[in-house]
C-alpha cells in the first residue's frame, strides 16, 4: 500500500534461517501487521509454529495456501470471553478468533481450569484470570471454588456474597485467595464488580494493590450501570480511576459500552482525560448495542427504565420476542434466571441515528480493544452444553456477539461504513489487546503482530465477504468468510471448513 513507511525493510526477503521449504506457506495476501503501519501484498513462510519468512519473493513449501485476493491478519485476541466450552471456541474459531480469555470474571482455582482445558483441548488459545468473585463467595458462603463456569451460575442463588461488606479478616482471606490464583499463573484479576456490588471500597482498594503488587492488570465491570446519579456507570468508572490513580495498578475497563450506555458522551470524555493525565487504564467494547443477563438480575429492578435511559420495556426480548412489564414482573417473580437481552441503544435503526453514533463513541475509543464478552452456549432449558459437541444444536442460545462480534465489526464498521481504515480495526482486534497483557503475560509479545519470530496466529479472510451471521432470534450461527484460521502453525479452519480434530490451542499463563 501507498505511504507504508517500512516499505524498504519489508520489500525485501526476511528469512533468517533460509530453510529450502516451510511448513505451511500463505502466497500473495494482502498482509497487515498494525505495529509496523505493514498492509502489502506478500508471501508467509510458517515453521515450527512460528512465522520464519515474510516476502516479497516465492516461498516454498509442505502445504501451500493461496491467499490472493485475502487479507492475511494476526489471529484475533478476544480479552472476555465467558464461553470457554469447546463448541464456544469454534464458534470464535469461525469469527476470527485464535486466543480467547475469559478475563472480566475469571476462575478459581486456576489450576483446576487449565487442568480440564487442557485435558479437552482446544482449537484456539485459552487463559484466564484469578476471580475476585469466586474468592468472595467463598468466604461469604463457605463453598469451596470449583475451576469452572456452572460452580458461579450456581452461585447466584445465594445472596450474600453479591450484597453484603466483606470484614477486615474477610476481605484478608479475599485477598490472599485471589493471590494464590495469581501464583498459580492467573492473567491478572478479575473484578466483576457489578455482580457484587455490596463490596466495600477498601476490598476493591486492596484488590487494586494486589494487582500492583503483582504487575498484573485488573478486569472490571464496574459496579453500576445506570445513566443516573447517584449509583450511575459514571460514578462507578470514577471509582476505578481513582484506584489506577492512587496505587498505579494497570486497570482495564470492560465492554465501555454498556457501562455507559446512553452517557456515553461524560464517561469516554471522563475516561479519555485519565488516560491523557497518564492514569493506567485501559478500554474495550462490543459492537452491538444490547446486552445480555438474566432477568432477575438487580440492573432490571427498580425503575430500570430510567436507569437505562431506555422509553420502553419492548427493549427488552426474551428469544428475540419483545416483552411487557407485566411480562417482565411475571419473570422476575417466577423465573428470575431466565436470560434476556436488553437493547440500551438501537444502531440499526435508522430512525434513532444518534443510537449508531452513540455506539461508535465506544468501540472507535482510541485505543479501545474490541473484545466480545462471549457468553457460554446454553440448551434451550438453559443448560450448559459441555463437552466435545460440535456443531451446536441450531436452537442453543447466547447473545450474537459469542458467535459473531469481530466479522460484526469487519463487515459493519471497515467495508460498509468505513469507519475506519482495515489496518485500525485489526490492530483494535489483535495488537492492542496483545498489548494490554503483555508486561504481565511475556508469551503475548509474540502474538498480534504477524512478524518474523512471532507465534503463528493468522487469520485469512475475503473482506469483500466477511460477515456475522449470529441474530438475536437465532444466535448459533457461525462467521462466514474466514477462509484460513491458523493456530499456532496449525490450521484450524480451512477452506472454510473446520478440521475437526485440530487441537493446536494453548494455555496463554504467567
Ligand atoms: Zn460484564
Amino acid at each position: 500500500m501507498p505511504g507504508n513507511q517500512q516499505r524498504n525493510q519489508t520489500g525485501r526477503p526476511e528469512r533468517p534461517n533460509e530453510p529450502d521449504s516451510y511448513d505451511v506457506v500463505l502466497v500473495g495476501g494482502r498482509v497487515v501487521d498494525p505495529e509496523r503501519g505493514l498492509d502489502e501484498t506478500l508471501n508467509v513462510g510458517i515453521t515450527g509454529g512460528r512465522i520464519a519468512a515474510i516476502s516479497g519473493e516465492p516461498l516454498e513449501g509442505a502445504t501451500v495456501i493461496d491467499a490472493a485476493g485475502l487479507v492475511v491478519a494476526p489471529g484475533f485476541i478476544d480479552l472476555h470471553a465467558h464461553g470457554q466450552q469447546l463448541p464456544a471456541a469454534w464458534m470464535q474459531a469461525f469469527d476470527g478468533v485464535t486466543t480467547a480469555l475469559e478475563l472480566e470474571s475469571g476462575l478459581l482455582p486456576i489450576s483446576d481450569f487449565y487442568d480440564a482445558v487442557a485435558a479437552e483441548g482446544r482449537p484456539i488459545n485459552y487463559g484466564a484470570s484469578a476471580a475476585w468473585t469466586y474468592a468472595r463467595i467463598a468466604e461469604k458462603e463457605g463453598m469451596e471454588p470449583e475451576g469452572n463456569l456452572g460452580w458461579f451460575q450456581e452461585a447466584f442463588s445465594h445472596d450474600g456474597w453479591q450484597n453484603s461488606l466483606a470484614s477486615d479478616k474477610e476481605v484478608e482471606r479475599i485477598v490472599a485467595r485471589v493471590e494464590q490464583g495469581l501464583e498459580e499463573g492467573g492473567l491478572g484479576i478479575g473484578i466483576n464488580a457489578g455482580y457484587a456490588p455490596g463490596y466495600g471500597r477498601k476490598e476493591y482498594h486492596a484488590l487494586a494493590k494486589l494487582a500492583a503488587k503483582h504487575g498484573v492488570p485488573t478486569f472490571t465491570h464496574i459496579r453500576y450501570l445506570s445513566v443516573q446519579e447517584p449509583e450511575s456507570g459514571f460514578e462507578g468508572l470514577g471509582e476505578l480511576i481513582s484506584l489506577a490513580a492512587s496505587t498505579g495498578a494497570q486497570m482495564h475497563i470492560c465492554h465501555l459500552n454498556s457501562v455507559a450506555g446512553r452517557d456515553i458522551d461524560a464517561c469516554a470524555k471522563l475516561v479519555t482525560d485519565a488516560q491523557e493525565r497518564g492514569v493506567p487504564i485501559t478500554v474495550e467494547a462490543y459492537p452491538y448495542g444490547a446486552c445480555s443477563s438474566t432477568v432477575g438480575a438487580e440492573i432490571f429492578r427498580d425503575k430500570w427504565l430510567e436507569r437505562w435511559g431506555v422509553e420502553d420495556p419492548s427493549a427488552m426480548e426474551l428469544n428475540g420476542k419483545p416483552l411487557t412489564q407485566a411480562e417482565i414482573d411475571d419473570l422476575q417473580e417466577n423465573e428470575p434466571g431466565t436470560v434476556v437481552v436488553m437493547h440500551f441503544l438501537c444502531p440499526d435503526d435508522p430512525a434513532k441515528p444518534m443510537d449508531a453514533e452513540m455506539l461508535d463513541r465506544s468501540v472507535l475509543h482510541p485505543g479501545a480493544a474490541i473484545a466480545s464478552d462471549a457468553m457460554p452456549w446454553v440448551r434451550q432449558d438453559g443448560t450448559l452444553i459441555e463437552g466435545d459437541v460440535w456443531p451446536l444444536p441450531e436452537d442453543a442460545f447466547a447473545h450474537p456477539r459469542s458467535a459473531g462480534c469481530f466479522s460484526r465489526f469487519l463487515a459493519g464498521w471497515v467495508r460498509e461504513r468505513e469507519a475506519l481504515p482495515l489496518i485500525e480495526a485489526i490492530r483494535k482486534m489483535s495488537l492492542i489487546p496483545a498489548q494490554i497483557l503483555e508486561e504481565a503475560v511475556p508469551q503475548m509479545r509474540q502474538k498480534g503482530r504477524i512478524q518474523v519470530g512471532a507465534d503463528a496466529d493468522i487469520v485469512v479472510f475475503d473482506l469483500a465477504t466477511v460477515q456475522d451471521n449470529a441474530t438475536f432470534t437465532k444466535p448459533a450461527q457461525r462467521s462466514t468468510g474466514f477462509q484460513h484460521v491458523l493456530v499456532n502453525g496449525t490450521p484450524v479452519i480451512q477452506y472454510g471448513q473446520e478440521i475437526l480434530e485440530a487441537r493446536p490451542g494453548r494455555p496463554i499463563r504467567r
